[in-house]
């Protein structure tokens, strides 16, 4: 099974020392962002220890096809509102294809973006435009267009829409989905129920589409559209609906990505938090809730 979480990637170890987080997880995958995900700031490929990170790699058994890159938040490829953003998403776009290129990724997770105060149709449309462009550009990149929880205007908030968007690109090699199972339970669908969201899934996108899974626990309710992440475990999805759903049959081929929060710990005038994923990770392989995560999360990182 390919599990890991999102991790951080900065000076001066980068890409290396994304790597030496995710082993320090027990994670055989990560995700990162090659720069700040709400900036355009980014740090020249040449500087990132690339070739030091694919070593890395080689030497733990990983895969650095496997590792998933996520694209910057402020991309909005469904902007039909203001050309000049529109332009300007393209642009960021392309960067980031190019660095995810060079880093040896081949998988970009892409936020399809908001329609505003436009037809979502419409905004649909700019989206299949704008992928177009790119992947018939750049035939080796997979964009993994992600579920979005239906927040605001967000398109991409049912399978339908992920269909629309996925029909209308002509080089299928190049696009996929990412399926974030609090975005889905936001959005209104139903994880206990495993089985028929799968048929469903396949029914309507068809499963071989899926790469990677955003494995998340929620904080609201099924349907609530707010996108608040929550432990594995400890929200509204729940344990057994996540390990059942990362367990599953149909999925044993794709990538799963932790992005749960970090645990916050209140000291005496100041607040600390740590990683979860360590723990989350071995609950998720062993199959057992651990009702003491933030216990044990807190003892490991003492001694760390
Ligand atoms: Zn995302």
């Amino acid at each position: 099974m390919l599990l890991g979480s999102h991790v951080g990637m900065s000076s001066p170890e980068y890409l290396l020392g994304s790597c030496k987080e995710a082993l320090s997880y027990q994670a055989n995958t990560f995700m990162f962002y090659t720069g700040a995900p709400q900036n355009t700031i980014r740090t020249n490929v040449n500087q990132l220890k690339i070739k030091e990170a694919q070593q890395f790699l080689k030497e733990h058994d990983m895969h650095i096809e496997n590792v998933i890159v996520h694209a910057p938040y402020l991309i909005n490829l469904a902007n039909c509102e203001d050309d000049e953003k529109y332009q300007l998403s393209l642009r960021l776009l392309t960067t980031e294809i190019e660095r995810t290129l060079t880093i040896g990724c081949k998988y970009l997770v892409l936020h399809p973006g908001s329609a505003l105060k436009a037809d979502r149709n419409l905004a649909i449309h700019h989206v299949i435009e704008g992928l177009n462009q790119v992947t018939t550009k750049y035939p080796n990149i997979t964009i993994l267009i992600e579920t979005m929880a239906g927040k605001g205007s967000e398109i991409g908030i049912s399978f339908e829409e992920i269909k629309q968007m996925i029909s209308g690109i002509k080089n299928q090699n190049s696009i996929g989905v990412c399926l974030d199972t609090c975005h889905i339970h936001d959005a209104g669908y139903d994880i206990q129920n495993i089985d028929v969201l799968l048929e469903q899934f396949d029914n309507i996108i068809g499963l071989d589409k899926l790469k990677v899974c955003h494995l998340n626990d929620s904080k609201n309710l099924c349907g609530d559209k707010k996108d608040r992440h929550a432990n594995i475990g400890y929200g509204q999805i729940g344990f057994d609906a996540l390990c059942a759903f990362i367990h599953h049959p149909l999925l044993q081929d794709k990538i799963f990505i932790l992005e749960t929060p970090w645990i916050s710990y209140s000291l005496e005038n100041s607040k600390v938090s740590y990683p979860p994923y360590r723990f989350e990770i071995e609950m998720l392989r062993k199959q057992q809730f651990d009702p003491n995560l933030m216990n044990h999360v807190w003892n490991y990182y003492q001694t760390k």
